[in-house]
């Protein structure tokens, strides 16, 4: 078996929530009907209202929708490519040499430049190496 043929273990991707849900707790207050009753204090008849009041539990269950799903790799020095024409199912049993053949290697996601001092790659905006320390003048 050749080291191109071996196939990697991929981590399960990350899937998208299909469902999203809260809970919430509301009083409510509901008029039945209007009489008239004896006003303890003076005894005079007051009109008057029925009411019923409680609390009601809402369940929200709101769907998430998920579209334009890609399927990236991420190398460890920063890059990253997209990699195309292969279903998730297909990634997941993938071995390297087709993964290789459906990858496109986009633009985005490059190191700027280098750590002068170790190596590390650095975005444009870092003012000191995240890994080892040492400034950066830029
Ligand atoms: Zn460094």
């Amino acid at each position: 078996m050749s080291p191109e043929k071996k196939n990697i273990r991929i981590p399960p991707l990350k899937g998208a929530e299909r469902m999203f849900f809260m809970i919430a707790v509301l009083p409510f207050a509901k008029s039945l009907t209007r009489v008239f009753l004896t006003f303890p204090p003076d005894g005079s008849l007051q009109e008057a209202e029925i009411a019923e009041t409680g609390s009601r539990l809402i369940l929200f269950f709101i769907p998430v929708f998920t579209f334009q799903k890609q399927y990236e790799v991420r190398f460890s020095n920063g890059c990253s490519g997209q990699i195309e024409g292969l279903s998730k199912s297909e990634i997941l049993q993938a071995n390297r040499q087709l993964l290789e053949e459906h990858l496109v290697i986009r633009q985005t996601g490059f190191p700027v430049s280098n750590c002068p001092h170790c190596g590390y790659p650095l975005d444009q905006d870092f003012e000191y190496c995240p890994k080892c320390g040492t400034p950066l003048n830029r």
